[in-house]
Order: C-alpha cells, then sequence, then structure tokens
C-alpha cells in the first residue's frame, strides 16, 4: 500500500454547516435605491428565495415594474413573496375618503394575487383629532369590507400593529392585543397579525400575546430589525439585527414555539444603510441574520 494520498477534503471533519436560509426573507424596501429586478438578481445567488415586495416596485408611475411583470420576474427565478406591503389606512371623516382607501386596497389584494403573494400587510392608519378606539372601529369596518375580495383571490390580511409613537397618523392599533380583538371580532380564517419586532418588543404582553395569536392561527407574519437605543429618526433608522437592543432569539423562539412556519422577513428602513453599497449591504444582513435573529 503506498501513501494515503493528500484529500483536498479530509473525511474525517464534519462538513462546515450550511447556512439554512429556507425561511429568510428580505423586504424590497430594507433595499430602497434598488428595483424588484436587482433584488432578485442580488440575492439568488446568495441562497435567499423569498421577497417581500413594496407596492413602489410594482407601481410603473414610480418607477416600478407592472405587478403582471413583477409576478413573472419572481415565478421565473423561483422566489415566493411572503407579503405585498401595504395597505390600510381605513380611519377617515369623510365617506368618500373611507371609499377610496378602501378601494385602493382591493388593488393592492389585486397585485398580492398578480404576483402570487401570500398577503397584504395593513398599516391601519390614524387621523389625529380622531379618537384612537374610533378610529379602531373604521379599521374592523374597513378589513370587513374586504374579506368578499380577499376571498376571491384568497388572500390573507394581516394586521401590523405599529410602535404607540405613530398612533397619531399612522396606526390606531399598537400593540397586538388590540390586533387580536379585531381578530376576534372578525373571526375570519383570512384575518391575522403581522408582528414586526421594531414595532412590539417592548410590550410585556408579547410572549402572551404571540401564544394567544399561536392558538387563534392568526399570527401570520414575523418581521426583524433592531431597535437602536440612540435612535436618531423615527421611521429612518432602524437597525440591522445585532445593532440593538431587541432580544430577538427570545421572541423567535416565542414564535417558532407556536408552530409558526412562515419567513422571517427583514425589514428595515435605515438612511445609514441605504445610503452603503446595497450589494454589499445583501451579504451584511445574511451575516446577522444567522448571528443575531
Ligand atoms: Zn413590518
Amino acid at each position: 500500500m503506498g501513501r494515503r494520498p493528500t484529500a483536498l477534503i479530509d473525511m474525517d471533519q464534519p462538513a462546515p454547516p450550511i447556512p439554512d436560509l429556507a425561511r429568510l426573507a428580505v423586504h424590497t424596501m430594507t433595499h430602497q435605491p434598488w428595483s424588484l429586478a436587482q433584488c432578485i438578481a442580488a440575492y439568488q445567488p446568495l441562497g435567499v428565495s423569498a421577497l417581500s415586495v413594496w407596492r413602489n416596485t410594482i407601481d410603473p408611475n414610480l418607477g416600478g415594474v407592472t405587478p403582471n411583470d413583477a409576478g413573472a420576474m419572481l415565478r421565473d427565478a423561483g422566489f415566493t413573496v411572503p407579503a405585498l406591503v401595504r395597505g390600510g389606512f381605513f380611519p377617515a371623516f369623510e365617506e368618500p375618503d373611507r371609499q377610496q382607501a378602501l378601494d385602493d386596497n382591493r388593488r393592492a389584494i389585486d397585485e398580492a394575487a398578480t404576483i402570487n403573494a401570500e398577503m397584504v400587510v395593513l398599516v391601519v392608519g390614524a387621523v389625529p383629532d380622531m379618537p384612537l378606539d374610533e378610529a379602531r372601529m373604521h379599521v374592523a369596518d374597513g378589513i370587513a369590507d374586504l374579506l368578499d375580495h380577499a376571498e376571491a383571490r384568497n388572500i390573507k390580511l394581516a394586521i401590523e400593529p405599529l410602535h404607540p409613537m405613530y398612533a397619531a397618523d399612522r396606526s390606531c392599533i399598537n400593540r397586538m392585543a388590540e390586533a387580536r380583538e379585531i381578530c376576534q371580532q372578525l373571526d375570519h380564517p383570512l384575518v391575522g397579525i403581522a408582528l414586526d419586532v421594531y414595532h412590539l418588543w417592548w410590550d410585556p404582553d408579547l410572549e402572551f400575546e404571540i401564544r394567544r395569536a399561536g392558538q387563534m392561527g392568526t399570527l401570520f407574519a414575523y418581521h426583524i430589525c433592531d431597535w437602536r437605543p440612540l435612535t436618531r429618526d423615527l421611521l429612518n433608522d432602524r437597525g440591522l439585527m445585532g445593532d440593538g437592543c431587541i432580544d430577538l432569539k427570545s421572541i423567535r423562539a416565542a414564535v417558532e414555539a407556536t408552530g409558526f412556519t412562515g419567513h422571517h422577513e427583514v425589514e428595515i428602513f435605515s438612511d445609514e444603510y441605504w445610503a452603503m453599497d446595497q450589494a454589499q449591504y445583501a451579504p451584511k444582513i445574511i451575516a446577522a441574520y444567522l448571528q443575531y435573529a
């Protein structure tokens, strides 16, 4: 017997683990400077195959492609689409404004069906000077009015509670409990909740509400990023996972304990990261996801 040949791969050593990116999804708005085509082209070779699509990328008036073209691009590239983002903004003092919002939401549902998205995320809205409990009634009524259309297209509607700093003009639903109450009121399999850690990490009832949502079958989506303690902007200074103070692993554990099998959707609005070379940012997001989320 001759000497054992030098192997390029030492079979005695375990192979390095293959990063599990099967459940990672990225919101197109995380790469605001990029088109949908650029997002697809960048993430495909990195092993990510899910994108949640913001409507600006599929609106030709805003420089996007048509929903039909977007659907074909995503399908051809083998991407799944957890969500179209976003619909909502139901509360309004005047009936024509309310109807206009409903029409826009029906268009969002149509677009979601065209790009084969599972759900439309609802940022429910709020109107300064309208009491929050009254606004929440507008939200429940508005979602109820969309149910026929959502059923016809088989699109889920995910209520996304927003941090209370947005209660004046973006969302009268600020905790999972308020979203749950609307889910209970409407009691419809297409109505559920999008849990975004940026908005809900501080809620002392979060774990309890996650469990409830699991039991009710209303936990539709899980959005991740981080909260910078010295936040510089209330909208566009979200942190990348690991940048801030959110206990992402504990929240994920609570989410997974419900049997949630959906995606971990990275949604980061950040002037700082949007200013970066996006081609360098994408692998940084994957590394942060694997290490901290
Ligand atoms: Zn979100």
